[in-house]
């Protein structure tokens, strides 16, 4: 785990590294993406120092997702190209995170601009309903 004095957006956070701040609340803030995949593209991050969106408290954890979706209005709003949006939130190497402070971020999308999430080959086909109701039921006993 990062420490937070190493941590880049524990930096941001602290007013010790620079940022275009989109918005700073109280237990989360937002500010653009130093390396956009379309203008606009944001990142939500908790004041608090998380690695993972599992470590993140639940008042920061719901301040984040109500952040991003004021985000999004504004995008929608602002004159920016944004036909659509995604919300993508890597947790994890294998998911992609590459800045170990838990952070979503907030794309703007439109038709063409060729970013995208690719699919594996076996996607498409319809799980059998039992092991849909195995996992349900593994993932219930975790969450009980
Ligand atoms: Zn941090």
């Amino acid at each position: 785990m990062t420490e937070p004095a190493a941590c880049v957006f524990c930096r941001i956070v602290e007013g010790k590294e620079q940022a275009s701040f989109v918005a700073q609340g109280a237990d989360a803030l937002a500010f653009l993406d130093l390396h956009p995949i379309t203008e606009g593209h944001t990142l939500i991050v908790p004041r608090k120092h998380a690695a993972s969106i599992g470590e993140v408290d639940e008042v920061s954890a719901v301040a984040m997702w109500s952040l991003a979706r004021r985000v999004a209005a504004a995008l929608r709003s602002s004159g920016l190209r944004c036909e659509a949006l995604n919300f993508f939130l890597a947790d994890g190497a294998a998911a992609g995170q590459d800045v170990f402070h838990s952070h979503l971020h907030v794309i703007p999308r439109w038709e063409g601009d060729n970013f995208g999430i690719k699919f594996p080959p076996h996607y498409g086909a319809a799980a059998d309903r039992k092991t849909l109701d195995d996992v349900a039921g593994r993932l219930r006993k975790r969450l009980a």
